[in-house]
């Protein structure tokens, strides 16, 4: 067809699969197992359908932030909140990736950022993990128009300690640089603190993974106000009211209840923990993992066939038919329960 010559083409990001029967085991996109803060039931009772006529605003808007910068003792001109983090993330590409030079990140990473690339027209470079799967700080310090990655690193787990990610920060000062830490609440050490020393550091979270609230889309960057308001201009050039009122409110509560919070990200460590003994003792071998999954190879088994086979058993989990991934899958920690019945399986597969 004629018009199709001026249309944007993209190849879209491809989410893990959502079955729509509901009673399999999902392992698969790294959801969190446990329902959120028993605040937000609470207040979704309280919801008042007449306010939804309105445009969210006051008080709802700046209940949420405020919950946050109090939370993370940062001012609410050093936060920004998007829906979800891939909202807030595709923004920041948006507004700060427009340099000539290539932008750089990871060839083992979010698979969402050469998307984001691509769709933007923004030139980029994949730096090789080493052969652990670790980022190689080195590789980040050569003239590049920004820099991008996740910490702990998806879908590898790999966490990247605070020295080496201030390295990367401190040698890349006359671009952005973007830490997205979708799961670091999961045993790993935020570089927030760094967003008074460094200008150029966007640090993006969301609370798809720790709090519980994937359904709800809600994201975050914090940074320094200047990187915010940048921010903000191109967010409220695209779409001024993207956070729901539903949402805000919902979000508040998720963020008060730290006891929950803390409860919740500990028993997802424990579990994690007993699963890197099962799995090693079934012949798995992994990265150390700082995430609510865990990224394995089967040292007899194709990654490809334990997939189909766990898929034929009702359980779910993520594999990728890409070039150095192809033999691993990345498996979500779920409940004690989720994970007895994967060793049971994976006990009659790998046996
Ligand atoms: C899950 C994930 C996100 C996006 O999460 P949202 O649900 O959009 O907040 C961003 N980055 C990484 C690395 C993720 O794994």
């Amino acid at each position: 067809m004629e018009w199709e010559k001026n249309v944007r083409k993209v190849v879209p990001y491809t989410p893990g699969e959502q079955p729509a029967d509901r009673n399999v085991i999902k392992l698969n996109t790294n959801e969190n197992p446990y329902p959120p803060a028993p605040g937000v039931a609470a207040e979704l009772a309280l919801l008042d359908a007449g306010q939804m006529r309105l445009y969210p605003a006051f008080p709802e808007q700046t209940q949420l932030a405020e919950a946050l910068a109090e939370y993370y003792g940062i001012t609410r001109e050093q936060l920004f909140i998007g829906v979800g983090s891939d909202d807030v993330l595709a923004l920041a590409f948006m507004t700060f990736f427009q340099s000539e030079r290539p932008i750089f990140f990871p060839d083992i990473t979010y698979s969402f950022y050469d998307v984001w690339a691509d769709l933007y027209r923004i030139p980029y470079e994949k730096k090789a993990l080493d052969e652990q799967f670790r980022i190689r700080s080195e590789d980040y310090e050569q003239p590049n128009g920004g820099v991008i990655f996740p910490n702990p690193n998806a879908p590898t787990g790999v966490l990247m300690n605070l020295e080496q990610v201030k390295d990367i920060v401190a040698a890349n000062r006359d671009v952005v640089v973007i830490v997205d830490e979708a799961y670091i609440d999961f045993g790993g050490v935020s570089c927030l603190p760094l967003i008074r020393k460094y200008d150029n550091l966007l640090v993006v979270q969301t609370f798809s993974k720790s709090r519980s609230l994937a359904g709800m889309r809600i994201g975050y960057a914090m940074g320094h106000p200047k990187l915010i308001g940048y921010l903000n201009d191109v967010k409220y050039s695209v779409n001024s009211y993207t956070m729901n009122y539903a949402a805000l409110r919902i979000g508040a509560e998720a963020v008060r209840d730290v006891d929950y919070f803390h409860e919740c990200c500990d028993r997802i460590i424990q579990t994690r923990e007993r699963a890197k003994k099962e799995l090693g003792g079934l012949g798995f071998t992994f990265p150390e993992s700082y995430g609510n999954f865990i990224f394995a190879s089967h040292e007899r088994l194709s990654a490809e066939e334990i997939f189909r086979q766990l898929k034929a058993n009702d359980i779910y989990v993520r594999y990728w038919k890409k070039e150095r991934i192809n033999n691993h899958l990345r498996i979500t920690i779920g409940t004690d329960e989720q994970m007895e019945a994967l060793y049971r399986v994976l006990r009659q597969i790998c046996g």
